[in-house]
């Protein structure tokens, strides 16, 4: 019999109660006999106080390159001090562009409001707000800019879509804000509604991010695959997590690149039960069992996973699902894995066991082809940083200076100020006027560096300047 080569993988214990469900899920997955050979690096908050702002050594870098698999248990950022988060570092430096996380109900066991819960949501990872883009630009007013770009939008639906797919779901559905935001919401519909044309066989629907999420909170049984935007998938997933069963101390993750797949719990270190036996394994345990798929050992994963659910449905708790009348048994992390490697081979008799043995569907490769598009200039957006509230006497000076271009309108804080204005709208020191070209003409970029010396001379501080582009036809800009 040849010997089974073991599967090379990054391991973090991570920091608060990582160590101690670290050491509980590696001990089952060794129990199980998962074929695998962690190579340990010392990420979080140690590192992190000894100096490296983004709290991963140089050598922990190397490994990640190496194994491209990553399980990762939850680590502390340091409050203050200018710390960058490490899982935002992780994610954008390894292209971990897709975080996929499967919620579900393990009612009557684990008590619930919705018993039939089944959702996995798949949020995009690497845009969006995150790009950690931000500005002070005057004494009142600080920036924070939203990129969203069509590979990334491509990219994170066609994920989600190949997920249904492969994992026989039936719907995906977008959340996103786009009455609001037009020009990247809207374009995250968009795309949505063109890549969902390739997946005949799977309904779609797009939700506006409020009523969606109060339909979903309310009636979850009606989504399947959710697809959404950075920013709004953080708060999402969260909100699942927790109406799925109570605790977030149940739900693993992976966040999936083209060559590396990290994969962790979704709750964070919580440092105020660290080191008592008090937590529950149960979220890193179920990304490892994403893992063990993924690398190509379903069986294993599949006789772990059902174990697990054996052990729930037989009432043994930790302290953050153990309910009395329900759960027959409180128990802390330790004694879990142990009553989980207790059932190792046995299927849960109530609740649906799960099977991984079908042949992995993996055939999702992703190619971008940027589309041909025209581009003309056709204005600038000059922002100034102005004490004034008098909006009519702005209008009026930057009339004076518009040159070869004209004035259209200027704003405070996205209200038309100028040529109309109300009394009472709110006016802060942070002013935006919008030049176009006379009768909509194409201009020149030397027309708006000539604007801007103009403006200089005549006192102002400009801020920024934004272009304002036709693109195939049509303003590329909001009104
Ligand atoms: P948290 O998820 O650590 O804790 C929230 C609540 O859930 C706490 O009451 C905690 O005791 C409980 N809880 C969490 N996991 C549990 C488990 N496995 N078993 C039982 N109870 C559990 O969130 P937080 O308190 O906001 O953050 C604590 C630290 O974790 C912060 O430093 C934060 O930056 C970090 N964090 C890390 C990650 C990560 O590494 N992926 C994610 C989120 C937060």
């Amino acid at each position: 019999m040849s010997a089974v080569s073991k599967y090379p993988i990054t391991v973090a214990y991570g920091d608060g109660i990582g160590p101690e469900i670290m050491t509980a899920t590696l001990s089952i997955l060794e129990a199980a006999g998962a074929q695998i050979a962690p190579e340990v690096i010392e990420i979080g908050e140690k590192v992190y106080l000894a100096g490296h702002p983004t709290g991963i050594p140089d050598h922990a870098w190397e490994s990640l390159r190496r194994t491209q698999i990553f399980l990762k248990a939850p680590i502390t950022t340091p409050q203050g001090g200018g710390y960058k988060s490490l899982n935002v570092t992780i994610r954008k430096t390894m292209g971990l562009y897709a975080n996929v996380r499967p919620c579900m109900s393990y009612y009557p066991f684990i008590q619930t409001k919705h018993p039939t819960l089944d959702v996995v949501i798949i949020r995009e990872n690497e845009e969006d707000l995150y790009g950690g883009i931000e500005h002070r630009q005057t004494t009142d007013v600080y920036q924070c800019l939203k990129l969203i770009s069509r590979p990334g939008c491509e990219k994170i639906i066609r994920y989600a879509f190949e997920y249904a797919r492969q994992n026989g779901r039936k719907k995906v559905s977008a959340f996103s804000k786009d009455k609001i935001m037009e020009f990247t919401d809207g374009f995250f519909h968009q795309i949505f509604n063109e890549i969902a044309q390739d997946y005949p066989g799977i309904e779609y629907e797009h939700q506006s991010l409020d009523t969606g999420t109060a339909k979903l909170t309310d009636t979850p049984q009606a989504f399947d695959v959710i697809v959404i935007p950075n920013l709004y998938g953080d708060i999402l997933s969260d909100v699942v997590a927790q109406i799925t069963t109570g605790s977030i101390g149940l739900g693993g993750s992976s966040n999936v690149g083209d060559s590396c797949v990290m994969f962790e719990a979704i709750h964070g270190s919580a440092p105020t039960i660290a080191g008592q036996d008090l937590a529950n394994p149960s979220g890193l345990l179920l990304a490892a069992v994403m893992m063990l798929v993924q690398i190509g050992q379903p069986a294993v994963a599949q006789t772990i996973h059902n174990a697990w659910l054996r052990t729930i449905e037989a009432g043994i708790h930790t302290g953050d699902i153990y309910r009395e009348g329900v759960s027959q048994q409180r128990v802390g992390t330790q004694a879990f894995s142990q009553a989980v490697i207790a059932r190792l081979g046995q299927n849960p008799e109530k609740l649906k066991p799960v099977s991984y043995l079908a042949p992995a569907d993996k055939g999702f490769q992703f190619s971008y082809q940027r589309p041909q598009v025209s581009r003309e200039l056709t204005g600038v957006d000059v922002y100034l940083d102005w004490k004034s509230e008098d909006a009519a006497a702005l209008g009026k000076q930057m009339s004076e200076v518009q040159g070869d271009l004209n004035l259209e309108l200027i704003t405070n804080l996205g209200v038309v100020v100028w040529p109309q204005a109300f009394p009472e709208t709110r006016r802060s020191d942070h002013w935006h006027c919008r030049f176009i070209g006379q009768n909509e003409a194409v201009i020149r970029s030397d027309q708006i560096s000539a604007l801007l010396r103009r403006i200089d001379a005549a006192g102002f501080d400009f801020i920024k300047t934004e272009n304002l582009y036709r693109i195939d036809g049509v303003p590329a800009y909001s009104g």
